[in-house]
């Protein structure tokens, strides 16, 4: 039996604003994000077991992946609460899937709510190792579990 970690890469478009920020991403932007979920656990040994040697399924990683984060996030636009009222109306009227989060919506503040929105999802012989959300070709954030015990 071995200890491994093991990934699945995702990928989805998201559009945020940082409100009261001194740079361009004050303005309601998009990306490509990219997301990469590490869960660890021990190989399957089980010879009768129809996952024999695998950690989890990548296809039942990838299920529970897009069923609480993707499809959440994915085409929607993300912006902070502590927004202006009226400039948030304004931003109610144009966009369908809108969520006003509690937190600035930097790839810190998103990735650590991705984790927590997975956390308690996986299987109770897996645990969630790290995830790292790219936002562009050269700026990404991680979340590992061991630096959030
Ligand atoms: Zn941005």
């Amino acid at each position: 039996m071995a200890k491994i970690r093991v990934t699945k890469e995702f990928t989805f478009e998201m559009a945020h604003a940082l409100w009261n920020y001194d740079g361009p991403c004050r303005n309601i932007h998009g990306h490509s994000y990219k997301l990469f979920v590490t869960i660890i656990g021990d190989t399957i040994e089980d010879k009768n077991h129809i996952k024999q040697g695998m950690v989890m399924d990548f296809t039942d990683l990838k299920q529970l992946v897009k069923e609480h984060i993707v499809d959440y996030f994915d085409h929607s636009v993300v912006i902070n609460a502590g927004a202006d009222k009226p400039e948030i109306q304004k931003v109610k009227q144009m966009f369908e899937k809108l969520y006003i989060v509690n937190y600035q919506p930097t790839c810190e503040n998103l990735v650590t709510h991705m984790a927590a929105l997975l956390v308690d999802k996986l299987p109770d012989h897996v645990q969630l190792y790290s995830m790292k959300l790219v936002e562009t070709a050269t700026s990404y954030a991680e979340w590992f579990a061991s630096d959030n015990d």
